[in-house]
């Protein structure tokens, strides 16, 4: 039989299934809003591919993509509807805005969150995408409590990665610095922090070309470095590599249509997930590039859920 596109209205829709996402659905839905929560590509977002977490609050451990089948499920239990399906377009020129996704389902929606998160950029090794979650992390803040005594490398020369390798000096017994370039882009302080930090070694002109380990268990233990300037090659010991070369908000849907930075993050309201369009809130990494992380994420899903909701009463 074929899918029924009949067009559906809702008062709050919410494109992201990630903590974001899931907690304004809990909210939306405890203010009974019936929101539509439309998952995307990756349902559960960035800690489905993740091991341990062990910063969620209430759980000393648990498994990233359990964490965001347990958010899937209260989300549902409160009300909330949740769709597989990928947004792709949205006009946010007139209320309802109007959302169209790759189903051909056609929403008209009263409020919109905007909670489509961010991905880290990766090297594009495949021994990379292999050790993911098991030694190979784009999050000192999440994964460096695990490297406790060990070696460590990071890659990268701007202010993320000289602030990821000064952070994982805290818990690894040597962080090397991976640089493809003779001196690094991160500000001045930073560079003297890091270049007078005894537990760091910066390696110049050095690109990490594979990461090598066992398979069981799944684990890091070196990488090859190429020399950028004559290509020679060298083998580092390490037993973790932390990739800190960016990340990329997952925003082209919004371009022109709400206000962004240079990096394309949503740009919202002081101390608000308001965007520049009314009615439109956008919460999580795709507004956030200080903190990225799940908790901070479920925060700004329940501010974007609760302003939806007074702008719904108030207009
Ligand atoms: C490997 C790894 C480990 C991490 N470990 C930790 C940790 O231990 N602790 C911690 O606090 N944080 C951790 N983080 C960070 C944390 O995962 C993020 O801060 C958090 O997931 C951000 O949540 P979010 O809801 O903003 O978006 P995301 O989790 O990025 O989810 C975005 C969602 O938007 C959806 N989406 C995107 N485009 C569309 C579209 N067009 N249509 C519909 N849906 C769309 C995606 O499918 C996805 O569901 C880790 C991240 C990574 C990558």
């Amino acid at each position: 039989m074929p899918a029924d596109h009949t067009p559906r209205h809702t008062r709050m829709l919410i494109i992201g299934s990630g903590p974001a996402g899931y907690t304004a659905a809990v909210y939306g839905a405890r203010a009974l809003l019936a929101p539509v929560l439309l998952q995307g590509l990756q349902p559960g977002g960035q800690l489905t591919i993740t091991t341990e977490v062990e910063n969620w609050p209430g759980d000393t451990v648990v498994m990233g993509p359990d964490l965001m089948l347990r958010m899937e499920a209260q989300a549902k239990h409160a009300g909330a509807e949740v769709i597989i399906d990928i947004v792709t377009h949205v006009d946010l020129s007139n209320r309802p805005f109007a959302v169209m996704t790759d189903s051909g389902q056609h929403w008209t929606a009263d409020t919109l969150v905007i909670a489509t998160g961010a991905q880290a950029r990766w090297l594009g090794l495949e021994t990379e995408t292999r050790y993911r979650g098991f030694g190979v992390s784009a999050c000192a803040t999440c994964d460096g409590f695990f490297f406790r005594g060990k070696q460590v490398a990071v890659v990268g020369g701007g202010n993320t990665a000289v602030e990821e390798a000064l952070f994982l000096t805290k818990f690894a017994s040597k962080v090397h610095l991976i640089h493809r370039r003779g001196e690094l882009r991160a500000d001045k302080t930073n560079q003297a922090r890091l270049l007078n930090n005894p537990m760091v070694e910066t390696h110049w002109y050095s690109e990490v070309t594979d990461v090598h380990g066992t398979e069981t268990p799944l684990k890091v233990e070196a990488i090859t470095l190429s020399d950028t300037r004559d290509g020679s090659t060298r083998q580092l010991a390490v037993d973790g590599m932390f990739v800190a070369i960016g990340h990329v908000p997952a925003t082209a849907l919004f371009a022109g249509k709400v206000t962004m930075d240079d990096e394309g993050y949503v740009i919202t309201a002081p101390d608000s997930t308001a965007t520049s369009v009314a009615g439109v809130f956008a919460a999580g990494d795709v507004k956030d590039k200080l903190y990225r992380q799940a908790v901070t994420a479920a925060g700004m899903g329940c501010m974007a859920a609760l302003e939806a909701e007074r702008f719904l009463a108030h207009g």
